[in-house]
């Protein structure tokens, strides 16, 4: 076994080495790499994955496993961890035939294109018989993945968000179908127009300026990381000493540039404060996509949607914007910045719709994969169920069915972890607020106690457990109960 261990670290630590050239390369092609210069290096990328597959499914490294794995009882709980999932990912690759693999992932390389002229052309025939490959290969995995305790839509839930299953889902989506729709319904039946100062332009610069000005707040160790701009806002690292984020400035909305930093910087926080010992390890990162939203959004919404936070920063928004906030009230603003609307986009909802958009995917992907539902019913039904919820019908497939990206990747299963992400926020502030006052806490100026928090009942623990795993122990033993959730917005929304 200790041969064993040796060459697994060794290979880990090229791995490793791989994974970070590949994340540079990613990072530079969102950010300074010109257009030309994206298609040149999009190969190395492509080079460095095979090289990556290769050793992930090389014999030796595969038996080194497998002993790890068999002798998994005399390994820290860390690696262990780590070997099991390894054990895992590994027998799962095997599964899936080879030649099966291969076109499919030429399928979907192929899609991509096509979705993006359907959407813009509004035409969801154009992408249909590429949609119908994908959901056949989609379907095809939950017959190879499939174990004792995962079958069908299960299968590909796990892959996004382990132990998350249809029952834990359903239970959740019930919830918010029986009593978010009617509250939702209620609440927005007349339409907020936006103010007129919202409507001005906003210097690019100013936005930058506050931007920074908000990392600052938020604590974010800027020896440790960056802020550049990319056309959609998003965080990218390795390990604890590299996380990066970037911003989109727009000059006709002040409002996306801040809370886009706030979001991300609340994805750097998790990555900045996983424990140390964790680097140069698989076990670093998020525990999983649902969690990773889970401290965005919370950062996001509870604490940057919060009057008690803007009761403090706002001065330094309007001293830097004098002339277009000058007659703006804090309550105006902080009105503004929590209205709610209903809307066709997912990305551009506001917190209270947000997760009926995630809602209605869920139960269109679980038809889909079941076969219950075909692809050419898709658009008719989307907008079938989008009226049933929201009460408007999309006038287009482009703000309706093709408005997401996710399918032409062959994403089945993502969406239903951006609302559990909303929702275990929820959880961990209720859990929070009882050890202290969280909203009296920002008095302080900047979120550290909050972040001391976090790091301590969530961040430390990387990837090295399950998320659910980590919510008890956060939470003193709860179980995920979006309960929380609903409570927290029909009792924000209703005030
Ligand atoms: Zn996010």
């Amino acid at each position: 076994m200790k041969r064993e261990l040796e060459y697994y670290l060794q290979q880990r630590r090229k791995m490793l080495a791989m994974q970070y050239a590949d994340f540079v390369i990613g990072w530079d092609m969102q950010t300074d790499a010109a257009e030309n210069s994206i298609i040149a290096n999009s190969e190395q990328s492509a080079a460095l994955s095979e090289m990556q597959y290769n050793m992930t499914t090389d014999p030796k490294f595969e038996k080194s496993v497998a002993v790890l794995y068999e002798n998994r009882a005399k390994l820290d709980e860390v690696l262990r961890h780590e070997i099991e999932e390894m054990y895992k990912n590994i027998a799962n690759t095997k599964k899936i035939p080879i030649e099966e693999y291969t076109a499919y992932s030429e399928l979907v390389s192929k899609a991509y294109p096509i979705y993006v002229r359907a959407k813009n052309e509004n035409n969801f025939e154009l992408f249909r018989p590429y949609l119908e490959k994908i959901v056949d290969f989609c379907r095809k995995q939950t017959v190879w993945l499939a174990t004792d305790g995962l079958k069908g839509y299960d299968v590909l839930l796990d892959m996004y968000e382990p132990h998350y299953t249809q029952a834990k889902y359903d239970e959740f989506f019930n919830l918010l179908r029986d009593r978010l729709v009617p509250f939702v319904k209620q609440k927005t039946q007349v339409p907020t127009a936006v103010p007129q100062w919202a409507k001005q332009k906003f210097d690019k610069e100013k936005q930058r300026e506050f931007c920074e000005y908000l990392r600052d707040v938020m604590c974010f160790d800027k020896t440790r990381g960056i802020m550049k701009e990319s056309e959609h806002p998003f965080t990218s690292g390795f390990g604890t000493d590299d996380v990066r984020i970037t911003n989109h400035y727009y000059e006709d909305s002040l409002a996306s540039s801040i809370f886009s930093a706030i979001h991300e910087t609340g994805h750097a926080t998790y990555e900045q404060q996983c424990d140390k010992s964790l680097n140069g390890t698989f076990s670093g990162g998020g525990a999983s996509l649902g969690m990773h939203e889970s401290q965005s959004r919370f950062y996001e919404n509870v604490i940057g949607r919060s009057k008690a936070f803007w009761a403090v920063h706002y001065p330094k928004l309007q001293k830097l914007f004098r002339k277009e906030l000058k007659d703006v009230s804090l309550d105006e603003f902080v009105a503004y910045i929590n209205r709610a609307e209903r809307s066709f986009v997912r990305t551009e909802a506001d917190e209270l719709t947000y997760p009926l958009h995630v809602m209605l995917r869920y139960e269109i992907e679980k038809k889909v994969i079941s076969g219950e539902l075909e692809v050419k019913d898709l658009p008719a039904y989307w907008n079938e169920k989008f009226t049933e919820y929201f009460g408007i019908t999309p006038p287009t497939d482009t703000l309706g069915v093709l408005q997401d990206v996710h399918w032409a990747y062959g994403n089945f299963g993502y969406f239903p972890t951006y609302a559990l992400g909303s929702a275990i926020a929820s959880q961990l502030f209720h859990r929070m607020n009882e050890d202290f006052d969280v909203e009296a806490s920002l008095a302080e100026g900047n979120t550290k106690r909050i972040n001391e928090w976090l790091k301590e009942h969530v961040h430390k623990y990387g990837s090295s457990k399950y998320p659910d795993e980590i919510l008890r122990l956060a939470t003193g033993g709860e179980d995920f109960n979006p309960n929380y959730y609903v409570d927290y917005l029909i009792n924000k929304y209703s005030k």
